[in-house]
């Protein structure tokens, strides 16, 4: 008889860990307490405008296309475009830069626009090529907490790198240095908001995600982002895995240091194995009630929220692309008072989102779908009822600025989301997006292992735990959790 497999949340960490298991010999359940599979990687159409209701960059499309082989699909079952440019920025004082993908083509922007160094730049970013690749097999792609995972011919690859790594010095530090441009500095600071965390606090280590969103450049699957889930969800049926919505799990059920199953709203389920890809803050406070959690861990700081309007915009503008940026003036106060002071800060960064640039129908003819997103600080009570009509006022009147045009009017129809409606949506802790952030040098030693020391059979996926925030992350996080059960139950496959 098959072993069973119980996994909470069907995000993109719980799709893919369900996938692995499952090809693993496990019989699989996913417990999903919303309607809809996908988690935060999911759409909705409001009127005529189709929107992706969450994440908009993609990266590292191969850790999809690795599961669509693992089910033994062919390679076009998940099809998606890469992007030609990376994103278009708006600068305080009106200059506009378009960033296009590619090393070579990224130097030759930075010296036109900004006065760079053309070899530095390439240098700076074939170095942050190389750190990748370095880093991964030790950092990303397997536990921390089981020794013998990083410790393999990789290590002395990444070690030998260290000097270069940046690791005692934040992301803005290491920039300022390597720099002359504010506008560089701003540009390439702003890949610490891609895990939630402040450029002036996280260190510069990070600043490897240049490789990814500059040298590769971002992704779109065909069908906008939610194809991503739609592909792992169409995978997991195809293998026989039950999906059970609308049914979220109320306790992991556990004696003598071994899980037995968990209970949901409506009844209670037997298993060998569960994985939890709710965020790992409430899986202790929620599901382990009266277990004790590792509070070092989980007491981390938070990352960022998000204030999210979903603009359904009845014209075309050509100054946008598919990923646009309304820089604030002053970036370190906005960092300031999304972390510091927990508050909105008044000229906040604004991020447009515009899939209708590429999927023509996620739009009616001659519109464009307006996904615009403000950084937002994690939900400690804050009015946000006040805090959105402000935010509105003030973002409608920076975008009508920088592209002359009163945009207000155009606005056809609309949908908003804030912090709240992030935790009550997903159970993400206070609304955070990236469970904690990476803010301190030792972030990464701080994220919760992918399984738990103390109550056998139990396993974590998704960002708010090892290897952290974002998709391929998340992807990552499966990946590892499938090691461990293999190690754990004694599986050769
Ligand atoms: C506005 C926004 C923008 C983002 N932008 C990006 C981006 O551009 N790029 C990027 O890589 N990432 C982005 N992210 C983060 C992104 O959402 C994650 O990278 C990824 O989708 C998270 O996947 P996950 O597997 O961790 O879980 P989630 O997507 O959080 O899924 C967890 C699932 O568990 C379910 N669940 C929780 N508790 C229970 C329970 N008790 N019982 C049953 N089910 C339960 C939830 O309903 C949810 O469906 C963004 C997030 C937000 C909110």
């Amino acid at each position: 008889m098959k072993k069973k497999a119980i996994i909470i949340g069907s995000g993109v960490g719980g799709l893919s860990a369900g996938i692995r298991l499952s090809k693993l010999g496990f019989e699989v359940t996913v417990f999903e307490s919303n309607p809809f599979i996908g988690g935060k990687i999911n759409s909705k159409m409001i009127g005529s405008y189709r929107f992706d209701m969450g994440p908009s960059v993609f990266t590292e499309p191969h850790l999809i296309e690795e599961l669509v082989a693992l089910c033994g699909e062919k390679s076009d079952f998940f099809k998606y475009r890469r992007l030609e440019e990376s994103c278009r920025y708006f600068f305080h004082d009106g200059q506009q830069v378009i960033v296009k993908s590619g090393v070579s083509e990224v130097a030759q922007t930075f010296q036109e626009a900004f006065g760079e160094d053309l070899v530095k730049t390439s240098r700076f970013l074939n170095r942050m090529k190389k750190n990748y690749a370095a880093v991964s097999p030790i950092f990303i792609q397997v536990s921390l907490h089981r020794f013998w995972h990083w410790f393999n011919r990789s290590i002395w690859k990444a070690l030998i790198r260290i000097p270069k790594y940046g690791l005692f010095s934040s992301m803005n530090q290491n920039n300022e240095a390597k720099f002359k441009n504010p506008k560089t500095i701003q540009i390439l600071n702003r890949l610490a908001t891609y895990n939630g965390s402040s450029p002036y606090k996280t260190p510069g280590m990070l600043n490897i995600i240049s490789h990814l969103e500059f040298n590769e450049g971002p992704a779109m699957p065909h069908g906008g982002m939610v194809a991503i889930t739609k592909t792992l969800h169409q995978l997991a049926q195809s293998l026989g895995i039950t999906f059970r919505t609308n049914e979220p799990i109320i306790s992991i059920n556990h004696s003598n240091g071994k899980v037995s199953g968990v209970k949901s709203t409506l009844a209670s389920y037997e298993s060998d194995l569960i994985v939890s890809n709710m965020d790992v803050h409430y899986t202790y406070e929620k599901l382990l009630n009266g277990f004790s959690s590792p509070t070092k861990i989980l007491n981390q700081e938070k990352s960022s929220s998000a204030i999210v309007f979903y603009w359904g915009v009845k014209k075309q503008f050509d100054s946008l692309g598919v990923h646009n940026i309304l820089f604030a003036e002053n970036y370190e106060s906005e960092f300031n008072a999304l972390f510091e002071s927990k508050e909105m800060y008044s000229d906040p960064t604004i991020y447009i989102h515009i899939t209708s640039k590429v999927e023509e129908k996620d739009a009616p003819i001659g519109c464009e779908n307006w996904f615009v997103m403000v950084n937002a600080p994690i939900n400690v009570g804050q009015n946000w009822d006040e805090i959105v009509t402000k935010t509105r006022a003030c973002i409608i009147q920076k975008i009508s600025n920088h592209l002359n045009t009163s945009i207000e009017d155009l606005i056809e129809v609309e949908e908003v989301s804030d912090p709240r409606k992030i935790e009550s949506t997903y159970f993400g802790k206070q609304g955070s997006v990236y469970g904690n952030a990476s803010n301190s040098a030792f972030a990464a030693f701080y994220r919760h292992p992918n399984f738990s020391k103390k109550i056998k059979g139990l396993y974590f996926s998704g960002v708010t735990v090892h290897p952290g925030g974002g998709i391929p992350l998340a992807l990552n996080s499966a990946k590892i959790v499938e090691r461990c059960v293999k190690e754990d139950f004694d599986l050769k496959n």
